[in-house]
């Protein structure tokens, strides 16, 4: 964690570009330029029925997916995604997670009257300490500062218990296979009205999918899925 004058000083000195396009930003803290953010094909409602239909593939315990933008391969979201996950993207993720704490609310999946836990689907601490960071766990900060207290943040129910290998090149069966066993959860420390699990990005939905199993165990009440972006 970045004291905030720390990171204002490294914002003046050393010059930002755009994660997409490369050119200079003038307000870094998006990490696109306008004209890029403008490409970003976002989702119009941000709920999705493709991706809550696939989500109900393998019996998933998930209500409903919601994401913000779709994933384009080559688009700017994938240059932004890529940024958040491999660049020290802690600051990004909070960011657009602040953008996606937003979206949630509007569509009413957290109101003031519900109490929630947001979960960041975890990774296996090797990969984590290889990483620096897990991505997720910034966005669901990004989500809790703006749905605000009857959020909680909790990456300490949910746990990564196999390592599995980069799955680009299997198909959804083997993936799905693949991440059997993966995730464990522990008892919940309150008990939220809802769960809200946060990825960075949605793709073939096998991880989320494992991680609302898991939960499933410990909780009886509305799961949903949510992402910065979705694969189409
Ligand atoms: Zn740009």
């Amino acid at each position: 964690m970045i004291i905030p004058w720390i990171q204002d000083i490294i914002d003046l000195t050393i010059p930002h570009i755009c994660a997409s396009c490369q050119t200079n930003l003038a307000r870094p803290s998006a990490g696109l330029c306008v004209n890029c953010i403008n490409k970003i094909e976002a989702l119009v409602k941000g709920c999705d029925d493709e991706l809550t239909q696939r989500l109900g593939t393998h019996e998933n315990h998930v209500s409903s997916g919601f994401a913000l933008m779709y994933f384009e391969q080559n688009g700017v979201s994938q240059h932004l995604i890529h940024k958040i996950k491999y660049h020290n993207g802690e600051h990004l993720a909070k960011y657009w997670g602040r953008y996606l704490g937003a979206l949630l609310q509007s569509l009413g999946v957290h109101s003031n009257t519900k109490s929630s836990l947001l979960i960041p689907v975890p990774m296996h601490k090797r990969r984590e300490r290889r990483r620096g960071y897990n991505a997720p766990l910034h966005i669901a900060y990004g989500v809790q500062e703006v749905i605000g207290d009857k959020a909680l943040v909790c990456n300490s129910v949910l746990a990564r218990v196999k390592h599995s290998k980069s799955q680009t090149t299997a198909d959804f069966n083997q993936r799905y296979e693949r991440l059997t066993e993966s995730f464990h959860a522990y008892p919940l420390p309150n008990k939220p009205d809802v769960i809200i699990i946060i990825d960075d990005v949605i793709t073939s939905t096998s991880t989320i999918g494992h991680c609302a199993n898991a939960l499933r165990k410990v909780f009886s009440n509305d799961i949903y899925a949510t992402a910065l972006a979705f694969t189409p």
